[in-house]
């Protein structure tokens, strides 16, 4: 049998000595003692200490709570009446340190609290000593070894496994933390990343900008908005499918990032909408780059599945005023791209500088 919890334990022949001396077992008359207690206080009486036992625990609701079938009790006697046969036997030895470690172990697992567990050995501990037998009451220096030895091994027994079932909870605890943590970064990944077209979601782009607006205006720095929108993008689910019109839409989003800088953000707003938002960017730049973006989207068609398909685009930009939001420098964008549209599609429209009517700037 492999003595994998002695391993992780430190219960090497060292480690076992370390402990039996540091609990009182390492005297030579211990093995004897050992022998005593299963030959005249276990075996004798096995079902009688099962029995008190099983009563008195039968009393405490938390070990109701948890064993609740007549099945259920019928194992638990079985188990108990195994450990009860091995307890103090070859007690120096691996196996027996291995045995106590997977019982914590165990425990745990099935969730006993410690409390239920401790008071359990305590009220074996006592179980034991009212059933040493009279003939051996009779010599006192006997009789106080036996006890000592019932609660120095009970005692043994219960720091092992005490040991594993805090280290597994440890254990267990640490791999929860490490699941809620991992579950936390994808959901936060889903909700920042737009799964069709892996740029970031609309709630993450929004997120950017009421984060960034503040504190662009805050140092007088420029920021721009844009907003696009494919052109006609119904017909091209109407003539080649859903499918294939996903396809496109993946392919015409990435190509929305290929002049973007560190610092842009690119976000799927809706359907086939996106914004672009371009902190440090004035509206000269960011007319510009969206005119990049116009230009080689009407470039080159798309090949999806042995088909070539022209897709255009039609974008509005805004930069930020100094009382902008959010909000409302969306909606600026917003209202350009609805401009570009109006005048045709495949075309960039630009919003005014404060006070200026639209079309000035969009010349400029
Ligand atoms: P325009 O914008 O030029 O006015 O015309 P449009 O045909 O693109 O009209 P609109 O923007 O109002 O409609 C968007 C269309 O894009 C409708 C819908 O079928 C399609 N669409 C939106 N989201 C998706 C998507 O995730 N996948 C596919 N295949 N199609 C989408
Ligand atoms: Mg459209
Ligand atoms: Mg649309």
């Amino acid at each position: 049998m492999e003595h994998f919890l002695c391993q992780r334990f430190g219960f090497d022949a060292d480690g076992i000595n370390v402990r039996l001396g540091l609990i009182g077992l390492s005297e030579p008359h211990s093995v004897q003692l050992s022998q005593e207690l299963q030959t005249f206080v276990i075996r004798p009486n096995i079902d009688a200490i099962i029995d008190s036992f099983y009563e008195v625990l039968g009393r405490n609701p938390q070990f109701t709570e948890i064993v609740r079938s007549q099945s259920q009790f019928s194992r638990l006697k079985m188990t108990q009446r195994r450990y009860l046969l091995s307890l103090g036997e070859d007690f120096d030895t691996q196996q027996y340190f291995e045995e106590r470690l997977r019982i914590g172990a165990v425990h745990q697992y099935v969730d006993v609290s410690l409390a239920l567990y401790h008071s359990a050995y305590r009220l074996l501990q006592s179980l034991l000593i009212d059933n040493i037998p009279q003939e051996l009451q009779s010599d006192p220096t006997h009789f106080r070894s036996l006890v000592q030895f019932i609660i120095t091994i009970t005692a043994l027994d219960m720091s092992l496994t005490i040991e594993t079932y805090y280290s597994d909870k440890v254990v267990s605890l640490e791999r929860s933390i490490g699941s809620i943590l991992d579950e936390g970064r994808a959901l936060r990944r889903s909700l920042q990343t737009d799964s069709l077209t892996n740029l970031c979601s609309r709630a993450f782009a929004i997120e950017v900008l009421k984060e960034a607006l503040p504190i662009s205006q805050e140092k007088r720095r420029p920021l721009s908005v844009v907003m696009a929108d494919l052109d006609h993008f119904k017909t091209i689910n109407d003539q080649y499918g859903h499918l294939i019109g996903d396809k496109v839409l993946a392919a015409a989003a990435s190509r929305l990032t290929y002049d973007s800088r560190d610092g842009d953000t690119i976000g799927r707003y809706g359907g086939e909408e996106f914004i672009m938002i371009l902190d440090g960017t004035d509206i000269i730049d960011a007319t510009q780059f969206a005119e990049r973006i116009r230009s080689r989207m009407n470039a080159d068609p798309f090949t999806v599945a042995d088909l070539s398909i022209p897709v255009t685009i039609s974008l509005g930009v805004a930069e930020a005023w100094d009382d902008d939001d959010a909000e409302s420098l969306v909606a600026r964008a917003d209202r350009a791209l609805y401009k570009a549209k109006a005048a045709g599609r495949d075309c960039v429209e630009a919003a005014s500088a404060k006070g200026l009517p639209i079309d000035l700037v969009a010349e400029s």
